[in-house]
């Protein structure tokens, strides 16, 4: 039932926001011209969510023609200006949560619980972007040339492309749309094509909604083989922000070097976390942990655990205890608040982990979870006794599959960590916090958390990974300096001796 505050603006919960088969576009919400529509489906149901025709080259172009032209005036608006939109976006989406939460469970496969902890962390970025734009400062240095005033203003970077993959898709186009805006820079986002409406168009929406002038955020869902490489090559983006796995960030990192203009690129990339069990650790904790931070998402997270690194003093009371919660772990519709496991995002992904499970058996390790897929869920499976160079190791797990390693001491837990391509996320545990900090310090990764499983992020800490995990940070200031440019300006106050 409608109510009227005292105010009498009302109350009523808001319209689910439609026309998804269209994409802002500079100044309009149009379709895609390429000629052909894209079936965005449920990964649980099949059903079809909405048919978007796509974007060509000429779209994307227009898209960030827009961004060039309504970058100076939204650059010069006042930082409180900035602010108000950004707070008034995270009003929105606390008004519409149950809205974003069911798309986020349709479209991606979340659970109840994923997409709770995804709306409430895209939110959190878009309250800690509303205080970036007071925070950009400049400097004044010292001068060795008498007379010479140095000034450096820190300045947005211009236009940013943003590209996102499937697995959190609001947040991870959030963590560089929201802090992009705030800075005073335009962004065209690029979502991945299994989360076109996650990823992106209800980002726009809810923006749009905040007041953010048109042409400052547009979106261009297009297939990856038209307009990718062009979403990269072209000259007027000053940066790409990149999420996604190793070999297509390595790819992008080639074309930034490679279009007319070189470019920044910020890569965020694959993980494969270890998640090291000390002699000294609480058993139950790190059970309890390691269930979370291998299974949530259905093990689809950059920053989840890939290997438990166990010290054989206590593992096997450790496989029996992880193996036995990871089998009663429910299984199911996603949509269900009490399912831990809900659907692997396409049928090319589920095929991929089907195929590392058969090679793990046929590598020698020890199953002690698993079973059957049914549509696209795949139970979890956990294998033991895994050696570190065995493939299931040493390649991402995309999924709800992990290895049980063991190894004899600290030094050799060290060891089987960093033998990895990857250094983003990690995890120690042990009853004593400073040998955890000691080891974890030892790990060649971007972030290491002691006494919890690695899947942590916080809006104003730097996540970021090390290795073939990526290049530069989010977070807090981290990600300010990543959207921002320094220009020297000197200024000399009297007239200047020259030599000749
Ligand atoms: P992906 O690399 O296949 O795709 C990521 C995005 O890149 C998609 O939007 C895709 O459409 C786009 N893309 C693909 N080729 C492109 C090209 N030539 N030009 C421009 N864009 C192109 O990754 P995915 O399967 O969507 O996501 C899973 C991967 O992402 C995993 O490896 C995971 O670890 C990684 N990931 C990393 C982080 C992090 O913060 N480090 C976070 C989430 C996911």
């Amino acid at each position: 039932m409608t109510q009227t505050v005292a105010s009498g603006v009302s109350t009523a919960p808001p319209g689910p926001y439609v026309a998804f088969d269209r994409m802002p576009i500079g100044n309009s919400w149009r379709a895609g011209r390429i000629g052909r529509a894209a079936e965005d489906r449920d990964p649980y149901t099949g059903d079809i969510l909405v048919s978007i025709p796509l974007a060509n080259e000429q779209d994307l172009n227009e898209a960030y023609q827009a961004a060039a032209d309504a970058q100076p005036k939204w650059a010069a608006t006042l930082p409180g200006e900035r602010a108000a939109i950004l707070r008034r976006a995270a009003d929105i989406m606390e008004a519409r949560k149950e809205e974003i939460v069911g798309w986020l469970i349709r479209e991606s496969g979340s659970t109840r619980l994923k997409a709770n902890v995804e709306w409430g962390s895209a939110r959190a970025i878009m309250l800690e972007a509303a205080s970036a734009p007071y925070k950009v400062q400049g400097r004044i240095l010292p001068s060795d040339i008498p007379g010479k005033e140095n000034r450096v203003y820190r300045r947005p970077v211009g236009v940013v492309g943003v590209i996102s993959p499937w697995n959190f898709p609001m947040h991870l186009s959030n963590r560089s749309v929201a802090p992009a805006l705030a800075v005073g820079n335009t962004v065209v986002i690029k979502p991945a094509s299994d989360t076109p409406v996650t990823g992106g168009l209800l980002l726009a929406k809810i923006f749009e909604e905040a007041g953010l002038p048109p042409g400052v955020l547009s979106v261009v869902v297009g297939p990856g083989n038209l307009i990718g490489d062009a979403f990269v090559l072209h000259p007027v983006p000053r940066v790409i922000s990149f999420t996604g796995s190793t070999p297509v960030g390595r790819h992008i990192a080639e074309l930034a070097a490679k279009g007319p203009l070189i470019k920044r690129v910020a890569l965020e990339l694959g993980g494969n976390s270890p998640f090291i069990i000390l002699d000294d650790a609480d058993l139950d904790l790190a059970v309890n942990a390691a269930v979370f931070g291998k299974f949530l998402h259905q093990g689809q997270i950059c920053m989840i655990t890939n290997r438990l690194i166990v010290d054989a003093k206590i593992y096997d009371p450790f496989v029996e205890r992880f193996s036995s919660r990871v089998r009663g772990l429910k299984v199911g519709d996603p949509g269900n608040a009490d399912t831990a496991i809900g659907p692997i995002i396409n049928q090319s992904q589920l095929q991929g982990l089907i195929k590392h499970i058969a090679t793990a058996r046929s590598e020698g390790a020890r199953q002690t979870a698993g079973g059957d897929p049914q549509g696209c869920l795949l139970p979890p499976h956990v294998f033991a006794d895994v050696t570190p160079r065995m493939r299931i190791a040493q390649e991402e797990m995309f999924g709800p599959v992990v290895s049980v390693i063991k190894v004899s001491g600290e030094e050799e837990a060290i060891r089987v960590a960093n033998d990895t391509e990857y250094g983003l996320s990690s995890a120690v545990f042990t009853r004593n916090v400073e040998r955890g900090v000691r080891v974890g310090l030892q790990v060649m990764a971007g972030m290491t958390h002691v006494n919890d499983q690695p899947v942590n992020d916080l809006p104003n800490c730097p996540f970021g990974g090390e290795k073939n995990s990526g290049l530069g940070r989010f977070g807090g200031d981290w990600i300010i300096e990543e959207f921002t440019t320094d220009h020297w300006v000197s200024v000399q106050h009297q007239p200047r001796q020259y030599p000749f």
